[in-house]
């Protein structure tokens, strides 16, 4: 082989042909490659080895370290002029292959992406850096942005890594298209990427490239004949003029496009020093909200709901509680929306099914229970499961069951929701829709699913007496319900005028503090005796309201 690679002869025929081009191919390697015979002597070195090792010493070093060996080796071997090379020995017929390089390039290799062959997180950190250790450094001319594509890991799952990667490699080519000379670009991991732009007027400059990335990169894509459409959000920092550090911006960067995420697709938002606080509080809340169910901290309450027209107390929504022993009391509008975001609602959720259908059962009467359940409960597949085991566990008949479910859960599920929901009410469970009025509001959920009530949020019942637009939708609501035979629920009536109206309006049920506030379950014997008695003193029809004194005793 050897003599063949070397040979001069001028090409005769098409194996001499083929013979000249891998010797030239072989000479005009990037990389220091040599052919040394099984005597250790150095046959042919193409170019780039011949100039780094004019001097035989490498290949004494292979003889001696390595020229034993009959397998393949690879090492770093320090030359006497103390540059460093990693070397591979490969033998193959009449000797061995030896190639080499400098680990200088090898550590450029260390920093280079190899999909997109942009910089990489540790080049990104490196040059970030640097720019910001520069002593004549102008920060009101330099700014992070950090850009991450929306629905990548479905992109990668449904058509395959391989067009995966095509659409990085091209959305790379778009993002190095839009920038200046000067700015630093990396694919920091996955389908993140991070640019510092610099030299230009801020937040003017990144504000304008973020708007021309977004728009760019958000245009269709054709990888190996698949049609794509992405979009992404992205997060800018500014760099301070006080110190600081490239994992720091890199960091704020991060938080301003989580704010955009939760955003939106398509939208840019820059770093706020507000949003570090509330990321540090929100974690501080996940970590405590995870101790709190093992150590006991939640407990429920409940508030009962009227009946209009029999003017009887039908059953009692459980509302959560947490007595943080740090935080105190903490309100379920703080911290669900972090349990949610966590999925730790996923457990403090079956932990509110099992407890309230429990209490439930000890009650006097066969008053419902109306749970709350979040759309991310519904995403576990083992929702119908857990409310099964909470009903046989408890003995509760299922009729006695409502779950509270808002518009979300339709939102995102993708159906599998609407299944469990079938499921749940083919067994006899009712299914509330909480918040009605709020959100989207859309008619079409309504009609995709047969709610046993309707809940109209309170915003709309305690909304000002004058309050014609509020008033004319709770009108519309309730008889809405009425045509599609739907009970609907008035929340959050408090005064005796905002009941009247509520009932004129049309709505059959009311909850609000002016029945009851929530209360805890040793007080629900209590109320429920209290009020039948204080029914029977106004007599039927008329609509039975504590009075004052006793509420406010109950209250809590
Ligand atoms: P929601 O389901 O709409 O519950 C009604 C909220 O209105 C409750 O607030 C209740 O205490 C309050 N409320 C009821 N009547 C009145 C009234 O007359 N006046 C006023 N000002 N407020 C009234 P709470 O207990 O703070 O709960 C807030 C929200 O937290 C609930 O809204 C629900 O979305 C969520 N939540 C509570 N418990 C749970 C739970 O166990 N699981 C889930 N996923 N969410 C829950
Ligand atoms: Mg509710
Ligand atoms: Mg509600």
């Amino acid at each position: 082989m050897t003599a063949s690679i070397s040979a001069k002869a001028s090409p005769a025929s098409d194996s001499d042909r083929a013979a000249e081009l891998a010797l030239r191919a072989f000479m005009s390697m990037d990389r220091a490659v040599a052919i040394v015979g099984p005597d250790g002597k150095l046959l042919q070195p193409n170019i780039v080895f011949a100039r780094l090792f004019g001097d035989s010493e490498l290949i004494d070093r292979i003889n001696r370290e390595a020229g034993a060996h009959n397998g393949k080796t690879d090492r770093q071997i320090t030359l006497s002029d103390g540059r460093a090379f990693w070397v591979e020995t490969i033998p193959m017929d009449g000797g061995w292959l030896v190639s080499a390089y400098d680990m200088t390039e090898r550590s450029a290799k260390a920093r280079t992406d190899t999909l997109t062959k942009l910089g990489n997180r540790l080049k990104f950190h490196e040059q970030l850096t640097e720019l910001l250790v520069k002593p004549d450094r102008v920060p009101e001319t330099a700014a992070v942005l950090v850009i991450d594509l929306d629905r990548f890991k479905a992109i990668n799952e449904s058509l395959g890594r391989d067009i995966g990667g095509g659409l990085l490699r091209l959305v790379a080519e778009r993002i190095r298209a839009a920038l200046g000379r000067d700015d630093i670009v990396a694919r920091l991991g996955g389908d993140k990427f991070a640019i510092v732009q610099t030299g230009q007027p801020q937040p003017l400059s990144a504000a304008y490239l973020a708007g021309r990335l977004i728009d760019q990169i958000g245009r269709s894509y054709m990888v190996e004949g698949q049609l794509i459409d992405t979009d992404v959000c992205i997060g800018i920092a500014l760099l301070p003029a006080g110190p600081t550090d490239s994992e720091q911006l890199l960091k704020n960067a991060d938080l301003a496009l989580h704010r955009a995420k939760s955003d939106g697709s398509g939208t840019c938002r820059f770093f706020e020093e507000a949003m570090d606080q509330k990321m540090q509080y929100r974690r501080n809340l996940e970590i405590d909200l995870r101790r709190a169910l093992a150590l006991g901290e939640f407990a429920l309450v409940y508030e009962p709901q009227v009946n209009l027209r029999r003017n009887a107390v039908t059953g009692f929504e459980a509302l959560l509680r947490w007595q943080s022993p740090t935080r105190g009391a903490v309100s379920p509008v703080e911290f669900i929306p972090v349990a949610e975001d966590t999925g730790i609602i996923t457990s403090i959720g079956e932990w509110v099914l099992r407890t309230a259908c429990r209490e439930a059962a000890g009650w006097p009467g066969a008053h419902r229970i109306s749970i709350n359940v979040s759309a991310i409960q519904f995403k576990n597949p083992n929702l119908v499961t857990t409310i099964l085991s909470a009903l046989a566990e408890s003995g509760l008949n299922s009729q006695r069951l409502e779950l509270e479910i808002t518009e979300s859960v339709m939102l995102n599920a993708q159906g599998s929701a609407l299944t469990m929901l079938q499921t749940l009410r083919g067994i006899g469970v009712r299914v509330a829709l909480d918040d009605f009025g709020v959100g989207y509001s859309s008619l079409g959920y309504l009609r995709s699913f047969p709610f046993d009530r309707i809940k109209i949020d309170q915003s709309f019942v305690r909304g000002e007496s004058n309050d014609a637009v509020g008033q004319a939708i709770v009108r519309a609501i309730a008889t809405l319900g009425q045509s599609l035979g739907m009970a609907t629920v008035a929340e959050g009536v408090e005064t005796d005028e905002q009941l009247a109206r509520i009932a004129a309006d049309g709505c059959t049920d009311i909850q609000g503090y002016l029945v009851s506030r929530p209360m805890p379950p040793e007080q629900i014997e209590g109320f429920l005796s209290s009020r039948s008695e204080s029914v029977a003193r106004k007599g039927p029809g008329g609509i039975a309201i504590p009075d004052q004194r006793k509420r406010r005793k109950r209250a809590r």
